[in-house]
């Protein structure tokens, strides 16, 4: 902690927004301060609570929401506490606000001199030409060129960057001491935003306020900030001072946010990913909220939250990594300390164990045969007979045979569309077959399934977007209305689907396109393990192509495990890490898709390769 008095103390803050998805706890217990003259930052992915925490401070929520709890001090003043009359005084004139779209801030019918002569005349006592002047003084300081002939122009007159120091001009005009500055450069170019953000820089050293900044841009932190706190889901997760924030970010979160960071040194290769998405904000939390996303989490994780850590004295971290009461599987200690996770690759889901996201055990799957009127049970086909497997994150293992042999039973074994007779299918370390229904439903957003004939999956009389988002609502994620409709058209256009195409029904795409609405419903709830049923076998090679191409993009990108059930040894060829043969029911052989592909050692596996038609790209062609 600074050793400067603090302008702004936050204790405890909580604020609840009532949605339609219930109420979602937009800023969860938030506690930070802000000394005299120094510039804080918050610093987060959207939805992660960062501006819900500003708009508290200044007590500007929309309807929906409210404070719940906490307080917040502005020398020494609780803000919570004031009639909202004397709440209207304090902004303005001792808090002001900058936000990141100054055109929608400015009132489009009043000229620039009239906006900062109304805040003059609210909250100080210049009148006539002392106001002008001040007015002046102000747009001067703000860097608009030729100040005296702006004065009598309208917002629509001016470019972004010179919007945007109005905005300063008037969030300034009383000399507040404290600035909220919520993503201030955000929508500017990035040579209007140094000169924005060397304004402030600027104007701050002359008056000696203080600035809370909120952004997810960890280059406007690195320029500005002399304190940094990263929030996630409605939580502070690491709060340091600048340099040693820069030097040693702890928080798996903020190592990601880092890793993510496109730089030179990046260029050629690809960028570190945060898989899945910020959690909803209306479900209950019991273990940490980074868990699903984090490389390095064990079962206490799961389970507990963490408490707040200390790294060094004025460095804090909410992870178990760092508490001294906890402990640390050394797995995760030594994965933590080589950096795991910090490059594109996707590391295990439980480095206690090293154990697989996916492990299936003596996997058995009988279908009962019926005789008689009374349809007795007189025997069983043994549809699969004791098959095991295990898949990494982020890799794919082909499951390969003949039609009959049981592949796609094993797959629709292991996501839970058959009743097993036997065996265990474990996915990151809960056994699904043991599940209960609605624990089951909770855990299949983990898992997805994706077959061979997308049209036949589709539902006809459903539009694009009803179908992603069918799945989004009945797994509870997504968030609410709005926000499910923005995720949709991101996940349209990852998938190579205009967003525009949302409207329509399934009979109006291709059969590639339609197979690419199908992944999109897959991915939509953000998967560990997607089944891949035969998906291109109904698709021309030149459709197969770019399916095979995106589905092996989305891995790369948000690290998921395909098991993809096929019979096309060269599809197996070109995606799989690992393959296994299936015949009649029984895996034959297993093992890397190298050793299976080119040094076969069952004698099915080599009939299965002979039969491969080969192209051979430099054969002379034929005379006729
Ligand atoms: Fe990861 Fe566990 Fe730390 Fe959370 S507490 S960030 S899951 S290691």
């Amino acid at each position: 902690m600074s050793m400067t008095p603090a302008i702004l103390q936050v204790e405890n803050l909580r604020t609840w927004l009532s949605g339609s998805e219930g109420i979602v706890h937009a800023v969860d217990g938030v506690s930070f301060s802000v000394a005299r003259g120094e510039t804080f930052a918050l610093l987060g992915e959207s939805g992660c609570g960062k501006s819900m925490t500003a708009l508290s401070i200044a007590r500007l929520l929309p309807d929906a929401g409210r404070i719940s709890a906490g307080t917040v001090r502005l020398d020494g003043q609780d803000l919570l506490q004031l009639p909202e009359a004397a709440m209207r005084d304090v902004r303005g004139s001792r808090i002001g606000m900058i936000f990141q779209e100054p055109g929608t801030s400015l009132n489009p019918v009043m000229t620039v001199g009239a906006q900062i002569g109304e805040v003059l005349l609210q909250h100080t006592a210049l009148r006539g030409s002392a106001a002008d002047a001040r007015v002046l003084e102000l747009l001067d300081a703000v860097g608009l060129p030729d100040p005296k002939s702006r004065i009598l122009e309208y917002p629509f007159q001016l470019s972004g960057g010179m919007k945007q120091r109005v905005m300063i001009a008037i969030a300034l005009a009383c000399e507040p001491r404290l600035l909220i500055a919520d993503e201030p450069t955000t929508a500017l170019d990035v040579t209007i935003q140094a000169q924005v953000l060397d304004l402030l820089r600027n104007l701050q050293k002359k008056m000696g306020m203080s600035i809370l900044l909120i952004t997810h841009d960890l280059g406007v932190v690195s320029e500005m900030a002399h304190h940094v706190a990263v929030m996630y889901a409605g939580e502070i997760v690491e709060t340091a001072r600048h340099d040693e924030f820069f030097r040693n970010p702890a928080h798996p979160y903020s190592r990601k946010l880092f890793a993510s960071l496109p730089d030179r040194q990046t260029r050629d290769r690809s960028l570190a990913v945060i898989r899945g998405r910020v959690p909803s904000l209306a479900s209950e939390f019991r273990g940490c909220r980074f868990a699903d996303r984090c490389d390095f989490a064990w079962d206490l994780c799961k389970n507990t939250s963490p408490d707040w850590s200390a790294v060094e004295s004025g460095h804090g971290v909410r992870c178990h990594l760092f508490s001294e009461k906890k402990e640390v599987p050394d797995a995760a200690t030594t994965a933590f300390a080589s950096g795991a996770g910090l490059s594109a690759a996707c590391g295990p889901m439980h480095p206690e164990t090293g154990m697989p996201l996916l492990a299936v055990d003596d996997l058995k799957v009988y279908f009962p045969i019926r005789k008689g009127i009374f349809k007795h049970v007189v025997g069983h086909v043994k549809a699969v007979d004791g098959v095991s497997l295990s898949l990494r994150a982020g890799r794919t293992l082909a499951l390969v045979g003949e039609s009959g042999s049981g592949k796609t039973t094993v797959g629709k074994g292991i996501v839970q569309l058959l009743p097993l007779a036997g065996g265990s299918v474990s996915l990151g370390g809960v056994d699904l077959a043991t599940l209960s229904g609605s624990d089951l439903r909770g855990r299949r957003r983990d898992f997805q399934i994706i077959f061979q004939d997308p049209y036949s999956s589709l539902n006809p009389r459903m539009r694009v977007l009803d179908i992603i988002e069918e799945g989004m609502i009945a797994l509870g994620v997504g968030g609410d209305r709005r926000a499910r409709a923005t995720r949709v058209e991101e996940i349209m256009v990852q998938v190579g689907l205009g967003a525009e195409m949302k409207y329509r029904y399934p009979h109006e795409f291709s059969g590639g396109q339609r197979q690419r609405i199908a992944i999109a419903r897959a991915l939509a709830v953000e998967p560990k393990l997607i089944v891949c049923d035969e998906p291109t076998s109904a698709l021309d090679v030149s459709v197969q192509a770019q399916i095979l191409n995106l589905l092996r993009d989305l891995q790369s990108r948000l690290c998921i495990a395909y098991l993809f059930i096929t019979h096309n040894m060269s599809v197996v060829e070109y995606l799989a890490d690992e393959v296994a043969v299936m015949y009649l029911g029984k895996i034959v052989e297993q093992g890397s898709a190298d050793e299976v592909l080119h040094n076969p050692q069952h004698a099915y596996t080599k009939a299965l390769l002979s039969a491969v038609p080969r192209v051979e790209k430099e054969a002379p062609i034929a005379s006729i």
